[in-house]
Parts: C-alpha cells; sequence; structure tokens
C-alpha cells in the first residue's frame, strides 16, 4: 500500500451581501466570501490537499477563475471532480483535516454538517474527516473581519 500526503491552503476576502459558503454548506450570515465560483475557501482548500498529495497540480490549473464553466459553481463540484482525477490514478482518500480561521460567525455549530457534506463526496466515513475552526484573536486580516484563512491535509491511499 502506497500512502501521501497533501496539504493545501486556500484565503478568501470577505464581503457583505455574500452567501457565506464553507465546508460543502451555507453558513447563516450577512456577509461572504468574494470569488468566481461560490467562494467555499474550505473545500478550496481540500481540492489543493487532494491535487498535492497526488501531485496533480492545483486547483488554478485544473478550474481557472477566468472559465465561464467554473463562474458561481457550487464547489462541491470540484472537489467531486478532484476526486475522480484521483481515483483514475488509483487513489483512495484516507482522512482530511481542515482548519478554518473565520473570526465570525463562530463555526462549531456548523463543523458535523460540514463533515457529512464532505464525507460522502471523499468517499470517505464521516469519522475520517476533521473540521476545526479557530479565530485568530482579533489579529490580522482574519481577526478584522477581511477575509477567511484555510489549511487541509489529507492522505490518499493506493494498494
Ligand atoms: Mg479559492
Amino acid at each position: 500500500m502506497t500512502i501521501r500526503i497533501g496539504q493545501g491552503y486556500d484565503v478568501h476576502a470577505i464581503a457583505d451581501g455574500l452567501p457565506m459558503w464553507l465546508g460543502g454548506i451555507q453558513i447563516p450570515s450577512d456577509k461572504g466570501f468574494v470569488a468566481h465560483s461560490d467562494g467555499d475557501v474550505a473545500i478550496h482548500a481540500l481540492c489543493d490537499a487532494l491535487l498535492g498529495a497526488a501531485a496533480l497540480g492545483d486547483i488554478g490549473l485544473h478550474f481557472p477563475d477566468n472559465s465561464s464553466e467554473w463562474k458561481g459553481a457550487d464547489s462541491k463540484r470540484l472537489l467531486a471532480r478532484v476526486i475522480k482525477m484521483l481515483s483514475a490514478d488509483g487513489w483512495k482518500v484516507g482522512n482530511a483535516d481542515i482548519t478554518i480561521a473565520l473570526q465570525a460567525p463562530k463555526l462549531r455549530p456548523h463543523i458535523d454538517a460540514m463533515r457529512s457534506v464532505l464525507a460522502p463526496i471523499l468517499g470517505v466515513n464521516v469519522d475520517a474527516v476533521s473540521v476545526k475552526a479557530t479565530t485568530t484573536e482579533r489579529l490580522g486580516f482574519v481577526g478584522r473581519g477581511e477575509g477567511c484563512e484555510v489549511w487541509a491535509v489529507v492522505t490518499i491511499l493506493k494498494d
């Protein structure tokens, strides 16, 4: 069995009046993420971790932000596409661990919903998907509420 690790990172700016999609679900908020797609910064970091583990490039290579196909796209579609690419190379997901840095709103009530949405797309049990949330104690651009920052780490497996 071959095991690979991948890590991904993404940032999106926050603006008023946009829907806040994060971890595959919509978070109740009067602010959201500025993006070409739905702005789901957690899924974008996760896609980059998966692509990184398989050495298949990055999300910008496969889903260019000038492409009309991905304008306003549900990022779950991007994630499903990435999983399909990995499957074609014989890779299965082992686990995923995601850390979201966001000052507000509090994400704790939404964590399990994110895990439940992401796990079937990744093809793993929900106990193989970890989503953690933190603030940055009001420091930096995250702390000022200007953006959201996400790190993702995954393992992928091949027999
Ligand atoms: Mg992004």
